[in-house]
C-alpha cells in the first residue's frame, strides 16, 4: 500500500444504498457539507445490462457469492456499488405495510412511527424515485401467476415498481440510486468518493475518524476522514461488521434477518418467456405474514443455475426456456449474528432455522406448487436437490410436510434488522432515529435499522426511514 490521504468533512456517510443516498442528499440540501464514501464502483445505470455476469462482477458484493451458514445454509446476494442494491434489484415497490410499524412501535418501542406519520416520507422519496405501475401487458410468466392466484380464489396484484415508463408499450428508465437521488446529491454540492472501503471507526477529542482504503485500478492507498458527524449506511450485513470492528456491539449483529426464499420452475405448453418480455410483476398477497408468492426473471443460465442440482433437466432447459418460467415463496423465519473473525475481511454469517419456521417453508412451497398447477402448469421442477417433479398427474404427492432442504437451496435478496432502532435499549442498538446508544454524532441508516423483515419488498421503506431519521437529526442538529 502507498500513500497516505486525509479529508474532513461536517458529515461523512459511509455506503452509498437507498440509506446512505437518501440522507446524504437530505443533508446537501440543507447546505452541510456532506461526503458519501461506497466500496464499489461508480458505474452509469446501463454500464452492464441487467442480470448478466459482468453486472455479478462489477455491481455485486464479491460477485453475487454470500452465504449463511449454519444446518441449513441460506445463500444471499448484496450489490456494492454506488447505489448499492438499488442497481441490481428489479425495484418492485411497496410502502410498509401498517402492521409491521404498529409492531415495531409495540415490540420495540419506536416513536413517531405510525402509517400517518410516515407518509410525508414515502411521498417525499418518490417525488425523487419515480414508483409506477407498468402502462402495457405484463410478461406472459406474470399473467400465468394472476391466472393460478383467480382460479384458487386468492388475492394478487400488480406490484409497482421505482421505475419510469416513457411510453405506453412499458419502455422507460430504472430510478435506481444512481438515477435519482445520487445526481441530486451531486448538484447539491455533496461530495461522492467511490472505490472508497471504510474500515473501522474512532472517536478522538470530539471527532469521528473513518480510516479505511481507497482502490484506483491495482493501487491502494490508505484515507482517513475526519467527521463532527458518520451515518453508517453500508447495508444490514456490512454495518453491524464494521461497527463491531469499531468495538461498537451493544444490540449490533445479533439479529440479521432475512427473507428466506424456495424456487419452483414452471413448465407450460406455450411460450411463456420470450427474450425482451417485461419483468414480471404479480405477487400473491392471501398469505401474508406467513409467506409471500411472485415470479422472477427466467432467463437461461438463472434457470440452469436453479437446476445445478438435477443435471437431469440441464438439457431440457436449453431446449424448452421459453416455456418456463421461475416462481418463489418467500418468508420471514430464520435469525442470524454477524461476527468479524480474524484475519478475514468478510463477516461470518450464521443463521438458525426453528421446526416452524422450516414448516412454513415447506407449507408455502406446496401453495406455490399448488396455485402454478392451477395457472396451468404441465411440469413443476421443485429448486430443492432431491424433490421430484410434479405434474397434474402426481399433483402435491412428494412434497414434505416440513422442509428437507439439503444445503443450498434457501436463497434470499433481502437482509434488514441486525441493529434495530427503538426506545427499548434492551432490544435495540439505537434511538427511535437511529443514533446507536452510547455515542455522539455516531448514526445508522440503513436497513440495519428495519426491526424486523418488511415482509413487502423492503427498499420502498429503507429509503423512507433514512428520510425521516435525516430530518430528524437536522432538526436536532445532529445532538
Ligand atoms: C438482487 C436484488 C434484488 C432485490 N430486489 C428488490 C426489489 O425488487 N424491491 C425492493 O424493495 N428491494 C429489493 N432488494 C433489496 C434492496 O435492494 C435493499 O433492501 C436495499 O438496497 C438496502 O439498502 P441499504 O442502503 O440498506 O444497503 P445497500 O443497498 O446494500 O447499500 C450499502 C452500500 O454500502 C457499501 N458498503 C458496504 N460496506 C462498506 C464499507 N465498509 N465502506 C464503504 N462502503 C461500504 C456497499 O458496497 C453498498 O453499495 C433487492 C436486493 C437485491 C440484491
Amino acid at each position: 500500500m502507498t500513500g497516505h490521504s486525509v479529508l474532513d468533512t461536517d458529515i461523512l456517510v459511509i455506503g452509498s444504498g437507498p440509506g446512505g443516498s437518501v440522507a446524504a442528499t437530505k443533508f446537501a440540501e440543507a447546505g452541510r457539507s456532506v461526503l458519501m464514501v461506497e466500496e464499489g464502483e461508480h458505474l452509469p445505470l446501463d454500464a452492464t445490462p441487467h442480470f448478466s455476469c459482468e453486472e455479478m462482477l462489477h455491481k455485486y458484493r464479491s460477485a453475487g457469492v454470500g452465504v449463511a451458514l449454519g444446518k441449513r445454509k441460506l445463500a444471499w446476494v448484496e450489490g456494492s456499488c454506488v447505489g448499492g442494491g438499488s442497481e441490481v434489484n428489479r425495484g418492485l415497490y411497496h410502502r410498509t405495510p401498517p402492521y409491521v410499524l404498529e409492531r415495531w412501535a409495540r415490540d420495540y418501542g419506536v416513536v413517531d412511527l405510525s402509517p400517518g406519520e410516515m407518509t410525508q416520507h414515502f411521498e417525499a422519496c418518490e417525488a425523487v424515485a419515480t414508483v409506477q405501475h407498468m402502462p402495457g401487458k405484463p410478461s406472459e410468466s406474470s399473467q400465468a401467476l394472476e391466472r393460478g392466484a383467480t382460479k384458487k380464489g386468492w388475492t394478487a396484484i400488480a406490484a409497482p415498481r421505482l421505475y419510469r415508463y416513457d411510453t405506453a408499450d412499458g419502455r422507460g428508465s430504472k430510478q435506481s440510486m444512481s438515477a435519482t437521488f445520487v445526481p441530486r446529491f451531486k448538484e447539491l454540492g455533496g461530495n461522492l468518493l467511490a472505490d472508497v472501503r471504510i474500515q473501522r471507526l474512532r472517536r478522538t477529542n470530539r471527532t469521528w475518524e473513518a480510516s479505511g482504503v481507497r482502490t484506483s485500478g491495482a493501487q491502494k492507498t490508505q484515507i482517513t476522514i475526519r467527521a463532527d458527524t458518520v451515518f453508517v449506511a453500508c447495508g444490514a450485513v456490512q454495518t453491524p461488521a464494521l461497527l463491531r470492528r469499531s468495538g461498537i456491539r451493544h444490540n449490533v449483529g445479533n439479529s440479521l434477518r432475512f427473507h428466506p426464499m424456495l424456487k419452483i420452475i414452471a413448465e407450460f405448453d406455450h411460450e411463456v418467456n420470450a427474450p425482451g418480455d417485461f419483468d414480471p410483476v404479480h405477487q400473491i398477497k392471501e398469505f401474508e405474514p406467513r409467506f409471500g408468492m411472485g415470479c422472477s426473471i427466467a432467463k437461461p443460465p438463472l434457470l440452469a443455475m436453479l437446476q445445478a442440482a438435477r443435471p437431469g433437466n440441464w438439457t431440457s432447459i436449453e431446449r424448452d426456456w421459453r416455456r418456463m418460467g421461475i416462481y418463489y415463496v418467500q418468508t420471514s423465519g430464520g435469525r442470524a449474528t454477524v461476527r468479524n473473525l480474524p484475519g478475514f475481511a468478510s463477516p461470518l454469517v450464521r443463521i438458525h432455522f426453528t421446526p416452524e419456521e422450516l414448516s412454513t417453508l415447506a407449507d408455502g412451497l406446496r401453495h406455490l406448487a399448488d396455485v402454478l398447477l392451477a395457472a396451468g402448469s404441465v411440469r413443476l421442477r421443485p429448486c430443492i436437490a432431491g424433490y421430484p417433479d410434479l405434474d397434474r398427474q402426481t399433483g402435491l404427492a412428494g412434497l414434505p410436510e416440513a422442509l428437507e432442504a439439503p444445503d443450498g437451496s434457501l436463497t434470499s435478496v433481502h437482509v434488514f434488522s441486525s441493529c434495530p432502532m427503538g426506545e427499548d435499549r434492551a432490544r435495540t442498538a439505537t434511538d427511535s432515529f437511529g443514533k446507536v446508544h452510547g455515542t455522539d454524532g455516531l448514526y445508522i441508516c440503513d436497513a440495519s435499522l428495519l426491526c424486523t423483515p418488511t415482509i413487502a419488498n423492503p427498499q420502498g421503506t429503507v429509503m423512507a426511514v433514512a428520510h425521516r431519521n435525516a430530518l430528524v437529526a437536522l432538526d436536532r442538529k445532529f445532538g
